[in-house]
């Protein structure tokens, strides 16, 4: 059998314009994509984040979705959520969304999404890759070509459901910064801040695909400008999106960026029930989470994991440290600006938001990576998830989702897991004390050097 080269990464086809991404491929992908969903009077919801290359991108993939007899609604630069929401809302058969999220600026990709707001899952994401690989298409006759539409001012729809649904309370105005990044989330987040109420004061928000205010990842090393303005400015909050918004990380009053585990344990204690989160993800979210009678379910690393696990188990809220959160009673599509206008309601409800996150016990952490070619993973995984557990005597759970993950009893718990991209070996570990942390760290270092 002849293997298909695969074009979906862990979050879409993700590479930069010109070289991975070019207008064919675009093209390509929207004609298998059209096929997918059965071509004629078939609908595609299109939107793209603020990349210098999205308009032309945009114009060939609704050419080929056209010429395959579908008819396409057309966003605009818009972020990740509303093409998952339009999709949803609008009934289309499929939503598109152009971006490379926080990727630099010569970056692109495509993300596809389904009828009902989610991700394409994996084995849909193969079919779209044969179909290319093969040219599989079904091109129509001249007078079956599909329509173009404008569905810009779906905007406006979206921004009056996140803000009703946030639960959020205008009557208590408080004093919050947003950092678009110059990015998807430009206009719309600090429009629905302002419609909740709040008084907003903006940073890298207007639109620019060279991404000039800062890099479009949103991690301390970029948030310098955020960080200080809140303490200047004396705000009660600060907000940053990546490029295409379906991320959110907060500052607090003090000016700290916040810990990414933290912030997301704060969210999921206002859903309570169950919780989905990666394997990669901090003990005290189960921490709090059982104190609250809730309980915590874990997937392989990717928002798409963390969706189809929330739809399976009934999840009320999911999400990445990375800031990459879902709320299913909203879309299953992730969304940096619902989960801003959240976080500013647990302020409202809850006070300061440094003193939510200093209640959240958290454990001393290590993050390490061993040395490992691409070519030998396969083979020292296998080892791992073969003979890992026999290292250690209090064993609770073994996870072999993604990587290998062991809990002991007293809560600590180690991951190693292979970088996807880089040849590296990852060791993340959390201990319930230093000591403990000491010697699973010890033992784990000592395990993996000697099968490398
Ligand atoms: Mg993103």
């Amino acid at each position: 059998m002849k293997s298909i080269p695969k074009l979906f990464g862990t979050s879409g086809i993700r590479g930069k314009y010109q070289e991975e991404i070019t207008l064919e491929l675009a093209l390509d992908v929207a004609r298998a994509l059209a096929k997918y969903i059965g071509g004629k009077n078939k609908k595609v919801v299109i939107g793209r984040d603020t990349r210098t290359s999205g308009k032309i991108i945009e114009n060939v993939m609704s050419a080929g979705l056209q010429q395959s007899g579908c008819d396409v609604l057309l966003l605009g630069m818009v972020p990740t959520p509303v093409v998952g929401y339009a999709t949803l809302k609008k009934e289309a058969d499929a939503g598109i969304m152009i971006t490379a999220s926080h990727n630099p600026s010569q970056y692109n990709g495509i993300k596809l999404w389904n009828s009902d707001g989610l991700a394409y899952k994996q084995d849909q994401e193969r079919t779209i890759e044969k179909l290319v690989y093969e040219k599989d298409f079904n091109i129509v006759k001249w007078n079956e070509i599909g329509k173009e539409y404008n569905i810009s001012s779906f905007k406006d729809k979206y921004i009056d459901d996140i803000v009703a649904k946030s639960g959020i309370n205008p009557l208590k105005p408080l004093k919050v910064v947003v950092d678009c990044a110059c990015g998807a989330g430009s206009y719309l987040s600090p429009e629905a801040l302002r419609r909740a109420g709040m008084n907003v004061i903006t940073l890298n928000a207007q639109p620019d695909g060279s991404f000039p205010g800062r890099r479009p990842e949103p991690n301390e090393a970029n948030l310098g400008e955020l960080m200080k303005t809140v303490k200047a400015l004396n705000a009660d909050v600060g907000l940053a999106h990546d490029g295409d918004a379906d991320r959110m990380i907060a500052v607090d009053e003090n000016g700290n960026l916040s810990d990414f585990d933290k912030l997301l344990t704060i969210m999921a204690k206002e859903f309570g029930g169950t919780v989905v989160t990666t394997v990669d993800a901090s003990a005290c979210l189960d921490i709090q989470m059982q104190k609250i009678g809730g309980n915590v379910l874990r997937t392989p690393v990717g928002d798409v994991h963390v969706a189809e696990s929330i739809n399976k188990n009934k999840g009320t809220f999911g999400g990445e440290p990375s800031g990459t959160w879902l709320h299913p009673d909203f879309c299953m599509c992730p969304d940096g600006l619902l989960s801003g206008l959240r976080i500013v309601r647990t302020i409202q409800k809850n006070g300061k938001l440094s003193k939510q996150l200093d209640a959240i016990e958290n454990y001393p952490t290590i993050r390490q990576k061993v040395t490992c070619e691409n070519s030998k993973k396969k083979t020292v995984m296998s080892i791992v998830e073969e003979k890992f557990e026999e290292e250690f005597d209090d064993v609770k759970e073994i996870l072999t989702i993604d990587g290998v993950r062991i809990s002991f009893e007293d809560d600590s718990w180690v991951l190693i897991r292979p970088s996807g991209t880089e040849p590296y070996i990852r060791i993340t570990a959390e201990g319930k004390t230093q000591e403990h942390l000491n010697s699973i760290e010890k033992i784990s270092n000592e395990f993996l050097n000697n099968i490398i």
